[in-house]
C-alpha cells in the first residue's frame, strides 16, 4: 500500500502493523508528531479502518439539547458559558420551559434529549430525579442522554448518598446514557490548570466505571487544543481504552477541539490560539488506530469544527456526525462557527457528497432509522 509513496519507513511500519491490531501508546506518540508525506497515509489508514469496522454508513441522531441551565458553582478556565448564581445573564429553566424545549424536538422527530446544563448549587439527587421524570412521563420512548461526572457526583455528595446509589437512582428515573463530558483531558497536571475544581482522573474513571456497571452506558470525550502536550492526548486515549477493554460500556468517543476566542484562559492571554487542522485531523485518525473496534463509534462535533471541516474528519477515521442539536448553549457561548443548530438535510447532504450512507441511530447505537427528510 506504501511502496509509491516517499513515506518514512517507521511510520509505514507502524501503519502496516496497524492495519491488524491496535497501536501502542509509544507508536500512538510517534504518529501524533508526523509530519508531511507522512500525514496523508495515516489518515488514509484511519478511514481503511473506519471502513473495515463500521462499513460507509455515517450516523446521527435527530436530537435536542436541553441547556437547564447556565448557573455554576465550578469555574472552568475554558468554559465561556457557565455563571455566578447573580449574574445578570443566570437563567434556570422551569418546568414549562423544559416541556416546551422537548415538545418542539419531538414535533421535529427527535430521538434524544441531551440534558445539560451547569453544576448548580446545592442541587441534590431529586433534582435531577425530577428532570428525568418530567421528560420521561411526557415522552417515555426519547432516550434521555443526560447529566456529566461532576454534576452527578456533587448531587450525590450533596444528597449523602454514594454514586452507586446515585447511578441506580437516575436509572430507575430514566436517565439512559451518561455524557461523557467533564473528562476534559484526563491528566491531572492539565487539569489543575483548566478546571481545578473538577472531578480528578481518579473519580472521573471511577465515576464513568461505575455508571457503566450499574448499567447506564455513555460517550467518551476528549477536549484538547488547549495546555496538553501531544503525549498527554494520548495519554487520555490510553485511559478510554483500558476502561473500555474493562467495561465496555462506551458507546462512542467524542474529540472535542478547543474552542478558545471566548475561553478566560485565552482571554486572560496565558494559553494559545486551539488545535490546527492537521491536529485535529491526526487526533481523530491516531484515535481509530488505537481504539479499532474497541469503540467503533468516533463521533465528529460538527458544532466545534463547521460543517466543512466536520466532513473532511469523515475521512480521517470518523464514522458519526454527533446530533443535530437544536441548540448548545454551551458551544454558542465559545463561539460556534457554524451555529448550534443543524436541519437534517445539512447533515445528509454532507454524508451523500461523501459517497456514504447517512442513516439516523438512537443514543445507544441499537436501533437505526432511515433518514427521515
Ligand atoms: S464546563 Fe461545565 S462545569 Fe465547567 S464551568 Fe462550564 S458549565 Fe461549569
Amino acid at each position: 500500500m506504501f511502496d509509491k509513496l516517499s513515506i518514512s519507513s517507521k511510520t509505514e511500519k507502524i501503519l502496516t502493523k496497524s492495519l491488524d491490531e491496535s497501536i501502542s501508546v509509544d507508536e500512538a506518540n510517534y504518529l501524533m508528531n508526523i509530519q508531511g508525506a507522512d500525514l496523508y497515509p495515516l489518515l488514509a489508514t484511519a478511514d481503511y479502518l473506519r471502513n473495515k469496522i463500521v462499513g460507509n454508513d455515517v450516523t446521527f441522531i435527530n436530537n435536542c439539547n436541553i441547556n437547564f441551565t447556565n448557573i455554576c458553582k465550578v469555574k472552568c478556565g475554558f468554559c465561556a458559558f457557565g455563571k455566578d448564581a447573580d449574574d445578570s445573564e443566570a437563567y434556570i429553566l422551569d418546568d414549562d420551559a423544559i416541556l416546551a424545549k422537548a415538545q418542539g424536538a419531538v414535533q421535529k422527530g427527535a430521538h434524544e434529549f441531551c440534558v445539560m446544563g451547569g453544576v448548580l448549587p446545592e442541587a441534590d439527587i431529586e433534582y435531577y430525579e425530577h428532570i428525568l421524570s418530567l421528560l420521561k412521563d411526557e415522552y417515555p420512548d426519547v432516550m434521555i442522554h443526560g447529566f456529566s461526572p461532576t454534576m452527578i457526583k456533587d448531587a450525590c455528595d450533596v444528597s449523602g448518598i454514594d454514586i452507586v446509589e446515585g447511578f441506580e437512582r437516575l436509572k430507575s428515573t430514566g436517565l439512559d446514557t451518561l455524557p461523557g463530558t467533564a473528562a476534559e483531558i484526563l491528566t491531572d497536571r492539565s487539569r489543575e490548570i483548566i478546571c481545578p475544581e473538577k472531578v480528578s482522573v481518579a473519580e472521573w474513571i471511577d465515576i464513568v466505571k461505575t455508571s457503566h456497571e450499574v448499567g447506564i452506558p455513555g460517550s467518551a470525550t476528549i477536549m484538547y487544543g488547549h495546555v496538553e502536550t501531544l503525549e498527554e492526548r494520548v495519554e487520555h486515549i490510553d485511559i478510554i481504552r483500558k476502561i473500555q477493554q474493562e467495561t465496555h460500556g462506551f458507546t462512542e468517543f467524542i474529540p472535542m477541539t478547543f474552542m478558545h476566542e471566548y475561553s478566560p484562559i485565552f482571554l486572560e492571554g496565558q494559553r494559545n490560539l486551539g488545535a490546527s487542522g492537521t491536529e485535529d485531523l491526526k487526533l481523530y485518525a491516531v484515535s481509530r488506530l488505537m481504539l479499532r473496534d474497541l469503540i467503533p463509534n468516533i463521533q465528529v462535533s460538527w458544532v466545534k469544527m463547521g460543517f466543512r471541516f466536520a466532513q473532511v474528519v469523515l475521512t480521517a477515521g470518523a464514522n458519526d456526525l454527533g446530533g443535530t442539536l437544536g441548540g448548545d448553549e454551551l458551544s454558542e457561548a465559545s463561539g460556534a462557527p457554524d451555529g448550534v443548530d443543524a436541519s437534517i438535510e445539512t447533515l445528509d447532504n454532507m454524508v451523500k457528497n461523501l459517497g456514504r450512507n447517512p442513516i439516523e441511530r438512537n443514543s445507544k447505537y441499537t436501533e437505526f432509522y432511515p433518514v427521515n427528510i
